[in-house]
């Protein structure tokens, strides 16, 4: 903890030399006790330190001391959380959480969700939900009809992923264009499912996405259910980046008519900071997690209702469990410091964006009301700026693109960081480039 405030980024180590420079292989003879702890501390300095004022690299960071008790807590007990006899009380702490989730959506008591092992995975769920409900004797019989599945060109790559992984297939993935912002044309959806439907195709899915991997955009969600509701497909909204704006009474308007939905996910260790992974998924219906994830073993499920077993809706037979850590910080802040944890990357991300509309130096691209901010600086390559950065250890921070423009993305999802973090962390990018000019001299466009 005091390197990270000493140094917020670790002494990058290119790939190529990273067996030379630290001591990982492993040997017939047990290890000394002193130099295994000089060996272990070499390989944790090296590590890439994402708690600090210098990492902005994805689409989590910083360090929560209440979920991070309740993540030890979880690792110390080492549950199964797939039944009450293996996970007794841990079981209920789950279940308080995914009640309390779907009361906030406004969801009756037929609802309920669970936990999977990331958004990609709660992803799934979703898509192989939509899938069995849509043919329920394709778990039985396998893939026989010609499926669909809608998403926006925005959206994450695990939906075709997915769709590779459930029968669909990559190529039945429908991109729907954006408007500027990054957000689903609804009209142009309804074109292209009627235009499948006329073509023998079975609309499965739509996906829509709150917090846009790269802008941050958030999907209208009630013009597209009334289109859902039409053509009776599944509608899904993958919150795993902003779905946690569900906390935030000033920030809850971005996912407007999320209680239309069939399913909705959202990552807890993304804006909540929750260590990895904590990764939920709800539904209006429950009956449906068990249709498409319940299978009989007499080995595993001897006591207890089926309310009790989660086992029979999840993905995968012994889960870590992930609930603990998010039970742990709710409870300890409540649900108004659940909404302040949103709420500052919001006025974290203003920051930003006011600082860049202030800088002739600075070309923005994204828009309010997200906190991803997306920018370009005195026309230098972002994926230039961001490489050099990280190569000299001065800040962690990815780039991305929207509309064939390349732009630098700062992401404000550390709710630790403080203005002053954001203000530094252009401080250090200007002055970065001065120090450095004869790298960037090229591009420098004034
Ligand atoms: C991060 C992210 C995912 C994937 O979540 P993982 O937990 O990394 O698997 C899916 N969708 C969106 C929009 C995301 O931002």
């Amino acid at each position: 903890m005091q390197e990270e405030a000493k140094e917020p980024v670790a002494r990058h180590i290119p790939s190529k030399d990273l067996y030379q420079t630290l001591n990982l292989d492993l040997k017939e003879e047990a290890l000394g006790e002193s130099e295994f702890e000089t060996i272990l501390k070499s390989l944790v300095l090296a590590t890439p330190r994402t708690a600090t004022k210098g990492f902005f690299n994805q689409l989590f960071g910083g360090r929560n001391e209440h979920a991070i008790l309740g993540e030890l807590l979880a690792v110390v007990l080492n549950n199964s959380m797939y039944t009450y006899k293996a996970a007794g009380a841990q079981i209920g702490v789950e279940k308080v959480l995914t009640r309390k989730v779907c009361d906030l959506i406004g969801w009756g008591k037929n609802s309920d969700g669970t936990f999977a092992p990331g958004g990609s995975m709660t992803n799934f769920m979703s898509m192989l939900m939509a899938r069995d409900q849509t043919n329920k004797s394709v778990r039985k019989e396998g893939m026989q009809d010609k499926m669909v599945v809608y998403t926006s060109a925005e959206s994450h790559y695990s939906i075709p992923k997915n769709a590779a992984f459930c029968g669909i297939g990559r190529e039945n993935v429908r991109y729907v264009s954006t408007d500027e912002e990054g957000r689903i044309l609804a009209a142009d959806l309804e074109e292209l499912i009627e235009k499948d439907i006329a073509s023998g195709f079975i609309p499965a899915l739509v996906n829509l996405t709150a917090g846009t991997t790269v802008l941050g955009a958030f999907d209208p969600i009630r013009p597209i259910s009334t289109i859902c509701k039409k053509h009776k497909i599944w509608l899904h909204v993958d919150g795993a980046y902003c779905g946690s704006v569900l906390f935030s009474k000033k920030y809850k308007h971005l996912i407007d008519g999320i209680e239309e939905v069939d399913s909705f996910s959202f990552n807890a260790h993304k804006m909540l900071g929750t260590p990895l992974s904590c990764s939920l998924i709800l539904v209006k219906d429950k009956a449906h997690l068990y249709d498409s994830f319940s299978n009989d073993a007499s080995y595993l499920y001897q006591t207890d209702q089926d309310e009790f077993n989660p086992g029979k809706t999840s993905l995968q037979c012994g889960r870590r469990n992930d609930a603990l850590k998010f039970w742990t910080l709710w409870k300890s802040v409540g649900t108004s410091g659940l909404e302040r944890i949103v709420d500052v990357q919001f006025e974290l991300a203003d920051v930003a964006r006011d600082y860049i509309r202030k800088n002739k130096d600075y070309t923005l691209y994204s828009y309010d009301e997200s906190i991803g901010i997306c920018f370009n600086y005195k026309g230098i390559p972002a994926k230039d700026i961001c490489t050099l950065l990280h190569e000299h250890s001065e800040l962690m921070v990815g780039y991305g693109s929207f509309n064939g423009t390349e732009f630098i993305r700062l992401v404000t999802i550390n709710a630790q960081n403080h203005p002053s973090d954001i203000l530094d962390f252009f401080k250090i990018l200007e002055q970065f480039v001065e120090d450095h000019a004869e790298l960037f001299q090229a591009h420098i466009t004034t």
